[in-house]
């Protein structure tokens, strides 16, 4: 299935493994290897529902974490 980018580009968008950091409780939990669908031409991203539904259950505590993850944090301001 060839997705199309929501900003009209001309190119289909391509399936990337992306690493995102979301938030369980307020704390942050970082998910690896997520696919994503990236559009080559601007960058938007859209989240494939079989992504989502990955998302909703590892937020749910249906699945064991494979690690532990610290990182300096910086502000951009
Ligand atoms: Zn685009």
């Amino acid at each position: 299935m060839s997705m199309t980018c929501l900003n009209g580009c001309a190119v289909p968008m391509k399936q990337m493994k992306v690493e995102r950091i979301f938030r369980r409780n307020g704390e942050p939990i970082v998910i690896r290897d997520l696919a994503m669908n990236v559009c080559p031409e601007c960058g938007q991203e859209s989240m494939p529902l079989k992504s989502a539904r990955m998302v909703e259950g590892i937020l749910n505590g249906k699945f064991k974490p494979i690690g532990q993850f610290t990182a300096v944090m910086y502000r951009a301001a």
